[in-house]
């Protein structure tokens, strides 16, 4: 299998070669090899899936979606938090420290999870009103958390970050995904890779929500090495109070170090309302559940599919689709 490099680091992990060293003692020369994959090899190299109905009719039109609930943590997020946490044990950053960070969930269950399987212990700054099920499934991974002011987003949860931080410097490794380039990296030598082969290099268009923006940037700065031509579009909420979760408006957010917004061709700005008609009509449609913010990438993604073919442009329009919809199963606009 043809595994992202970081990801293929996992096989010589800490924990791994602990484990090979106790089986050793009982064992010098084990009968059968090692069989199976570690749960972090899982991260990465999640399928491309074709969406007929958003280009019905278009002769020379693609829709697709990269999957990215498929990683074993759940979400997109797995990426950045597994190269961030191997990223900083290289470097010894992390030795006798906590690792401490914001979230706003996703990439708080990809730490936890992570940390759980390398030993890393884990504190995240997490505004109190992420989704029920996202409060569970932090709890599960037995991960530190303290809630933060709901009215502040994400940005009060990153000023507590930054106070705990500065107040405990010895206690933290402050892991900062907002300004760590080992989380744009990640996409910039996994998910841009993976599209690459995916298409067989026939990308036009990219789409991605900007969060921390490390999705976005890093798989644009990598397609747009591959090929100047590929069209990056970036999608954004369409005000400062919004419901997709994971997703900033950044003329009124704190803008991350990572963000480059001269990478984007376009930005396209999409309603809470219209991404929650997206999640419902995929789900009954396409038989595919998605979460709130990958409904926003194809409600983009079928925009850019419309203007292609009233141009009669030839389109493989590629969106991710950060995480599946079982995380939103309680919002209000299942029963509207
Ligand atoms: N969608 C969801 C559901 C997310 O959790 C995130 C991460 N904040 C994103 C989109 C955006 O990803 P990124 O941080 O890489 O911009």
């Amino acid at each position: 299998m043809n595994w992202p490099l970081h990801a293929k680091r996992v096989r010589s992990s800490r924990a791994t070669l602990e484990l090979n060293a106790a089986s050793a003692a009982v064992s010098p020369a084990p009968a059968v090899d090692a069989l199976g994959v570690c749960p972090l090899q899982r991260v990465g190299n999640t399928p491309l899936l074709r969406f007929e109905s958003l280009a019905r009719g278009m002769l020379h039109v693609q829709v697709l979606g990269k999957a990215e609930w498929l990683n074993p943590g759940g979400s997109v997020k797995d990426r950045a938090a597994f190269n961030i946490i191997e990223t900083a044990l290289r470097s010894g950053a992390l030795r006798g420290k906590r690792l401490l960070d914001a979230i706003s969930g996703n990439t708080g269950i990809a730490y936890a999870m992570v940390g759980a399987a390398r030993g890393v212990e884990v504190t995240l700054c997490v505004p109190a009103n992420v989704s029920a099920e996202r409060k569970r499934i932090l709890a599960a991974y037995g991960a530190e958390i303290i809630w933060t002011d709901p009215q502040e987003g994400t940005d009060g949860a990153i000023r507590l970050a930054r106070q705990m931080h500065d107040a405990e410097p010895d206690r933290y490794f402050y892991a900062d995904q907002y300004s760590n380039d080992a989380n744009w990296l990640a996409h910039y030598h996994g998910t841009a890779a993976e599209i690459w082969s995916q298409t067989r290099g026939a990308i036009t268009h990219f789409i991605a929500g900007v969060g921390t923006s490390g999705t976005f940037v890093g798989t644009t700065r990598r397609l747009k090495e591959l090929n100047p031509k590929v069209r990056a579009i970036s999608v954004q909420p369409d005000s400062a109070f919004h419901g997709l979760e994971g997703l900033k408006h950044m003329p009124t957010a704190m803008v991350p170090r990572i963000y480059d917004p001269s990478l984007a061709n376009a930005m396209v700005e999409v309603s809470t309302e219209a991404a929650y008609e997206m999640v419902k009509r995929m789900v009954r449609t396409a038989g595919v559940l998605l979460g709130v913010s990958a409904g926003a990438a194809l409600v983009a993604a079928e925009k850019v599919a419309q203007q292609a073919a009233a141009s009669d442009h030839v389109a493989v329009i590629v969106a991710v689709l950060p995480d599946s919809g079982d995380h939103y199963l309680s919002e209000n606009f299942w029963n509207e």
